[in-house]
């Protein structure tokens, strides 16, 4: 009778464990989409060559590919390709938060606001540039910069990290928005020093005038600390949270054909992609997504002459290309991320895996 007693509690036991298991699997708490802008396959593997024949991305264990074309050209630019990543709408190349008829669309970021989660951005350009505003604003164009950090002030995100002060408080109608965001609780960080003393409350981390710095002009471990202070900073609500981070720049080494600005550029959003990789490993609630928006320079890594040489890098292009890019996952939900899938998809999966559809 006792053995029998001791098997009913060891059954109850090994059921509710299972109960918990299959729910981690499937819903996660917290959502890190990580974009690389401009990153295709060839760019990983410079970050794997130049780290030593490694790389975090190879944590991920369930991947896929993601077709980027735009809703009037086979070939994407970032507004058109971060509003389909945000919204899930195909729109058309330089529009932000609108579909092909210019209606605005609500982003997953919103959405995350609606449902109470705490929401944050981490840019390494500036926070109004095409990848971050495509999940605050709704804009026909993605050079309307002063347009795109007004609509922040009609947001309830939490935090937002990147460059671009003058667009808040240096701008051609005189408005000053930093005022604004101060009324609206935002604590304001104007230096990456600086981002280090705040422990709890809304942040607005514009640390730069302009754009940050090249990763190989020092601009230092600012991607990095900025992603692990929202972190510190959201981890508390009970109800999670949704961030975006954006490597911002390994589009501009793209554009640029720079083999050396593309490696720094790698290996910090790599160094990201790791920190990140060991928060969810610990944590068990939170999905992380590792993608890009397109890939740009057509970057090849070509036949060397000599067996023993240093790495090749050439480009083939000096724009944006039509290449599918790669996706990988990590935690609760990642499963959901293989196979071939299109861009608008990622944000699909995201809306249904944080529960979305069922409210
Ligand atoms: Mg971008
Ligand atoms: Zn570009």
């Amino acid at each position: 009778m006792k053995k029998l007693i001791y098997c009913f509690f060891a059954l109850l036991i090994l059921a509710s464990c299972q109960q918990i298991e299959t729910q981690t699997e499937s819903a996660p708490k917290n959502v890190i989409l990580l974009i690389g802008d401009g990153m295709g396959i060839a760019q990983i593997s410079v970050g794997y060559f130049e780290n030593n024949k490694q790389i975090h991305f190879q944590r991920c264990k369930h991947t896929g590919f993601s077709i980027t074309y735009s809703a009037d050209y086979p070939i994407t630019d970032s507004g058109a390709a971060g509003t389909a990543l945000a919204t899930g709408y195909k729109t058309n190349n330089g529009m932000i938060g609108m579909d092909a008829d210019s209606v605005p669309v609500q982003s997953i970021l919103h959405y995350a606001v609606e449902n109470g989660k705490a929401t944050a951005l981490v840019a390494s350009s500036t926070v109004v540039h095409a990848t971050p505003a495509s999940f605050i604003a709704h804009n026909i164009s993605r050079y309307n910069y002063e347009e795109l950090a007004e609509d922040y002030l009609k947001t309830d995100i939490d935090i937002f990290i990147g460059g671009g002060l003058n667009y808040f408080n240096n701008r051609k109608d005189s408005v000053d928005l930093v005022s604004q965001l101060k009324a609206k609780d935002y604590q304001i960080v104007t230096k990456p020093a600086d981002l280090e003393a705040i422990k709890s409350g809304k942040l607005a981390g514009l640390m730069y005038p302009d754009h940050p710095p090249k990763y190989i002009d020092g601009r230092g471990d600012m991607l990095i600390e900025s992603s692990m202070k929202a972190i510190e900073l959201m981890k508390s609500n009970e109800n999670g949270y949704f961030m975006m981070i954006e490597s911002s720049q390994i589009d501009w080494a793209g554009h640029d054909n720079s083999s050396e600005y593309l490696v720094g550029e790698m290996l910090d959003f790599d160094k990201t992609v790791g920190a990140i990789l060991d928060y969810a490993e610990k944590d068990g609630n939170t999905l992380v997504i590792i993608t890009a928006d397109h890939e740009t320079g057509g970057v090849i890594l070509p036949e060397s002459d000599e067996r023993d040489a240093v790495m090749e890098i050439n480009f083939g292009a000096a724009h944006h290309t039509a290449t599918m890019v790669p996706v990988f996952a990590f935690g609760p939900g990642a499963d959901q991320f293989t196979g071939i899938m299109d861009n608008t998809d990622i944000f699909k999966k995201m809306y249904s895996l944080m529960g979305f559809d069922k409210k």
